[in-house]
């Protein structure tokens, strides 16, 4: 099982699409939730606790979150002193990536760097300054012995060109990436669709880049022999190719949970606070045991529920956007399996031809990425 452990709730950033939305979403309740707004602001439970769940279960892996978790430094040294679980993983803002001393990052399986694309576009969506202290703490890491996955983990919305920004993530001669992937900030807030203009965005520009990028991933293969880690484009042709059928590929509420500051067990990150979701405390919860949540209608109603795997529960339960809104994010989400489906052909002629391996397409499913963005 994966565990996001939530350190804090607090943030050394206020990005446009995180501490900016919740500005304007602060009118709008969750009427229908009863939320505790009052979780502890830092892990407040005993880690031995944690150690203990941990022990359960054979390949738990443990995901530093927050909040942003690198301001909880002294707590991550702790875990990571005395916890053993299968792998460690952060996701972070990598501001305070140079704070950790290297025998611990060096221990991550997997860090994932919240990065939009280049300068401009992220410090436009995450405060001035914010890239150059980033790019300069990822060359440190990989100084320093870092051999782990590093993943550039976007989060996109209007004035992201996403063919644009994921090929500089790859292509940019500083640090580049095999490892993105891209989350479309889309159904999290309660009253941002009305003034936002993501239909058109996403019609006019994001779909089309999703194609090009599509086009873009295998002539890399063809060219350079070469799988790149474009996780929505990898996760949705490991399905295809091995013919799975896919639950929610974020793993949330059924393999991939989270654990709250106070130590109560929710399904994802995002639903912190929202009693009706708790599955029992860390103090007494059985790691293997926990309920499962899925998602309802109208994922389960769906013609391509079986390749999206239901996008996000967050979305699905608080149906924050409109049928008719949210249905903008689900022509994105066929047209992405769209995309994937046309160039696999090409895929298994390059491994048909020896040019590619079909564990070229395997990855650490649950890993952070929510493959469907
Ligand atoms: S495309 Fe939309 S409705 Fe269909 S399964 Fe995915 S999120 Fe659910
Ligand atoms: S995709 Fe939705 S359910 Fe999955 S981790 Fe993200 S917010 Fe949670």
């Amino acid at each position: 099982m994966f565990f996001h452990v939530v350190l804090t709730t607090e943030c050394n950033l206020q990005c446009r699409y995180c501490f900016g939305e919740s500005l304007e979403d602060f009118a709008e309740d969750f009427a229908d939730f009863d939320v505790d707004y009052a979780l502890p602001k830092k892990a407040d439970y005993e880690f031995a606790l944690l150690d203990k769940f941990c022990r359960e279960d054979p390949d738990c892996v443990l995901t530093f979150y927050g909040g942003e978790p690198l301001l909880c430094i002294n707590e991550i040294k702790q875990i990571m002193s005395m916890t053993e679980p299968r792998h460690f993983m952060i996701q972070t803002n990598g501001l305070f990536l140079d704070k950790l001393e290297p025998e611990y990052v060096n221990r991550f399986h997997t860090i994932l760097v919240s990065l939009d694309g280049d300068e401009e576009l992220t410090d436009y969506y995450r405060g001035k300054g914010t890239f150059r202290k980033v790019m300069d703490n990822l060359k440190l890491t990989m100084r320093n012995g870092f051999r782990g996955e590093f993943i550039a983990r976007m989060t996109v919305m209007e004035q992201t060109d996403i063919y644009k920004q994921v090929t500089w993530l790859i292509n940019n001669a500083e640090f580049p990436f095999s490892s993105v992937h891209w989350q479309l900030n889309a159904g999290f807030w309660a009253n941002d669709y009305a003034r936002r203009g993501f239909k058109r965005w996403s019609t006019e520009s994001y779909v089309s880049g999703v194609w090009r990028l599509a086009r873009f991933w295998v002539d890399y293969m063809e060219a350079k022999r070469s799988v790149l880690r474009l996780y929505p484009l990898l996760g949705v042709a490991n399905s295809l190719l091995s013919n799975e059928k896919a639950k929610l590929r974020c793993g949330g509420g059924w393999i991939n949970y989270a654990i709250q500051t106070d130590g109560y067990i929710i399904p994802c990150p995002t639903m912190w606070g929202m009693k009706k979701y708790y599955l029992g405390h860390i103090s007494n919860a059985h790691p293997l045991k926990l309920k499962k949540i899925f998602v309802d209608a109208p994922c389960t109603e769906c013609d391509v529920f079986n390749v999206c795997g239901g996008r996000c529960l967050y979305a699905n339960v608080t149906k924050r956007w409109s049928a008719d809104a949210y249905a903008e994010v689900c022509n994105t989400v066929r047209e992405l399996v769209n995309a994937v489906k046309t160039e696999l052909p090409r895929i298994n002629k390059l491994i048909g031809d020896g040019k590619a391996r079909l564990n070229d397409f395997d990855f650490l499913k649950y890993n952070g990425c929510e493959i469907i963005p």
